[in-house]
Formats: C-alpha cells, structure tokens, sequence
C-alpha cells in the first residue's frame, strides 16, 4: 500500500513532535508500506517569518516572501528526515522542486501546474520515505508558494500523481465533526463523509482542511483520511466519494460562519442589468459573494440583500459606491451569522429544512435569509444566537446518536 501522510504545524512542533510522527511512518514501513510524507512549517514559524519581513517593510516583495516562507517547511523536512535516518529508516527530504511541482508565477498564491513525480517514484522503489516540503514549488526558477495552509494541496497533488492508495491529514484533532465541540458538547466524530459535504462544511473543518485540498481530492480522486498525530491509534473520517458511502445521513452536519457581512440594498431601480452590474463589479474584486436574495420588486424598485465575508467588507464598500444613487440606501450587518445544515440524504428527503425552521423558531431565533442547495441549508441569523442555533439544529437532527 502506498500511504501519503500529511503532518501539519502543531503535529511538527518541537523535537518530541516530530519524533512522534517519525514513530507513526516507522510502523506504516514496518507492515511493508510505501511512504511519502509532506510536512508542513513548525506551528507558528510561517507566521513569525511574515511578522519579521514586515517589520523590515511595509510592502516585502513577494518573489522573497516566497523564498523566506518556504524555509519554515524545509527545516521541518529536513529535522524529520534526520530523525528517521537515527532510527534507521531510510529517508531524504525534498524541497517542493526537487519533488517535482512545477507552479504557475502567481507568488504567494501560486497554483500547481504539473507534478513530475519520477524523482519521487524513483526514492519509493529504492525503499525510502520522501518527505517532502509542503506548500511549495517553482517557477521560472524560483520558489513559490501556494498560499496559506497550501501544504494539504502539496498532499493531495502527490498522492494524485503518484496514485497513492490513501492522503490521510494528521493534525491535532481526531477527524471532522458534527459541530463545532467546542460549541456543542456532544457533538460527534464523523466515521465517513462525501466531498461535497466536506466542502460544505468547511467552515466548520477549515482548520482540520483546507478547501482547496478538498476539491481537488475530489477532482482526482484522492481519497483523504483527517485524523490525530497525538492519537494515531484512533480512526479518524474518511473524505470519499458520494458513492462510496454505504448508509447516507440525511444530515452529516451543522456549521456556522461568523465571519459574514449581510449587505442590503434598499429599493433598488428594479431594471434590467442593475444585478449584473453589482455582481460583476464584485467578481471583479475578487470578493466571494453568498446567499443573494432579491425581493419582488414594488412600484419600480427592489431590495437586493446578499453576505460577503467580514475580511472583504471594506473592498465592499468600495465597490458599492458606485450604486449609492442607484437606491435609497444600502446597509452593512456585521452582527450576522450564517448557520448552515448540511448532508447528502437531503437529496432524497422531506421536511429537513422544515425541521431546521422549527428548532430555531422554537428557540426564539428568527431568520433573515434563507438560502438551499441541493445538500445545505443556509440561514442567517443574529450573532449572539449563533451558537443556540447550533445545538438546536444539532438536537433536533439527533447528531449526537
Ligand atoms: N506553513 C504554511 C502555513 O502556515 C503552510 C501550511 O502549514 O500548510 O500556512
Ligand atoms: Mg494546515
């Protein structure tokens, strides 16, 4: 079997960590197992790289950024391949190039272009482990990086193209969950879920994975195990395709985003191109716009309402200038959360959305907007209700069972 093991910052921190993990790719070669490891940057080491570059400047170019950020994760290869080689396992650390990732220019967001996996393949059959660096590649010859958290990307891409058997996503928490544990109490570990509904619930298991990672797992077929370095001997949850998973739940999960703005508009002139002209404004900004809502329109106007996230209001702002006189007024609410039920039975079942509407209305909690899609409901809220909302939907889809 051939195992990509993805370790991140926490997993890595300190000598004791990292001795942990090389136990964990010890008993993996023990039973016959190819290993390739990617490594992400001792926790918090990328952040004091950007917070010293900035000290240094205000704008620090970000053809250096790249070469800079990309140490963090070159010495947490190199520290673990030292260590493996001390308990007599063959292993040699490779730096995103000598792995092979090639990447488009765009520094400090750089996208994978192509993985020329040989010199990988070529250490695999030889016995060795590879650790590679996570979150990098090149470009015109010099380093790039893929963004932050890009280190599961890293993971994922090697699995894809060395058609690794499985990607499993060490960190600090045992796997994805029903909710947020720290908000709901009994919430429970997920034993499987399908891509999308990982994709979904993001916002509730961006920290355990990065969403980029998710959709191309799923774009290549990657099947992705999120579990704990710190209790390697618990199972974690699987990420596989819709297919795969024998018994449906109608609802995996809830998540909740805090971090949204609700932007209204009010009494918009209601004529043709009035929304493509907001939106497209928006795209172009590059701002992720949710949940758009318009209203019938009366006596020639309309409202337009839609969320955008709390770190691109002020680009926001800026873009809406633009309409202020094409309406009465345009408002901002920042005290809004966005909870979302989701889960693939829904595809195929009655009265779930029903049932959300009853447990927050019997909670006193009332709706601003209401948004579905085939496998979520979305709804937006007040804040400081947010988190009753969560264990309300989780009580009354019965998640903790
Ligand atoms: N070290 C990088 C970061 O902190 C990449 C990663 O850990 O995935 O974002
Ligand atoms: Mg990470």
């Amino acid at each position: 079997m051939t195992r990509v093991l993805k370790f991140g910052g926490t997993s890595m921190g300190g000598a004791d960590n990292i001795k942990n993990v090389a136990n964990i790719i010890k008993n993996y070669k023990q039973n016959g197992d190819n290993v390739v490891a990617v490594v992400s940057a001792m926790g918090g080491e990328t952040n004091k790289l950007i917070s010293l570059a900035n000290s240094i400047s205000k704008d620090p170019i970000a053809l250096e950024m790249d070469t800079l950020l990309s140490s963090g994760e070159r010495v947490s290869s190199s520290l673990l391949s030292i260590c493996l080689n001390d308990m007599g396992i063959k292993a040699i650390s490779l730096s995103g190039r000598q792995a092979g990732i090639t990447t488009d220019d765009n520094h400090n967001k750089a996208k994978i272009d192509k993985i020329n996996s040989s010199n990988l393949q070529q250490y695999i059959k030889d016995g060795y482990t590879a650790i590679v660096a996570g979150f990098q590649g090149f470009a015109n010859n010099r380093v790039t990086t893929l963004g932050r958290g890009g280190s599961d990307l890293t993971a994922v891409a090697i699995a894809g193209s060395i058609q690794a058997d499985v990607c499993e996503i060490y960190t600090d928490v045992q796997g994805i969950y029903t909710a947020d544990p720290r908000v709901v109490p009994n919430a429970k570990k997920l034993e499987q879920i399908s891509y999308d509904e990982m994709l979904e619930l993001s916002s509730l298991g961006a920290k355990v994975l990065q969403s980029r990672s998710v959709e191309l797992a799923k774009k290549l077929d990657v099947k992705l195990i999120s579990r704990s370095s710190f209790e390697p001997n618990t199972t974690g949850t699987t990420i596989t395709k819709e297919e795969n998973i024998v018994e449906q739940p109608i609802v995996s999960g809830i998540a909740t985003d805090d971090d949204q703005v609700r932007v209204g508009i009010y009494k918009v002139i209601d004529r043709p191109g009035i929304a493509g002209q907001i939106f497209s404004k928006l795209a172009f900004a590059g701002i992720n716009v949710d949940m758009i809502v318009q209203t019938v329109g009366t006596d020639g106007t309309t409202d337009l309402d839609f969320t955008v996230p709390t770190v691109s209001i002020n680009e926001t702002k800026k873009c809406m200038k633009k309409f202020e006189h094409e309406c009465k007024y345009i408002d901002y609410n920042e005290k809004i959360s966005k909870v979302s039920v989701v889960g693939l039975g829904m595809k195929s079942h009655t009265g779930v959305a029903a049932d959300a509407f009853m447990a927050l209305a019997n909670n006193n909690i009332n709706i601003r907007i209401i948004s579905t899609s085939e496998i979520k409901i979305s709804m937006i809220i007040d804040k400081d209700k947010s988190k009753r909302a969560v264990q309300a939907l989780h009580d009354i889809y019965k998640l903790d069972q």
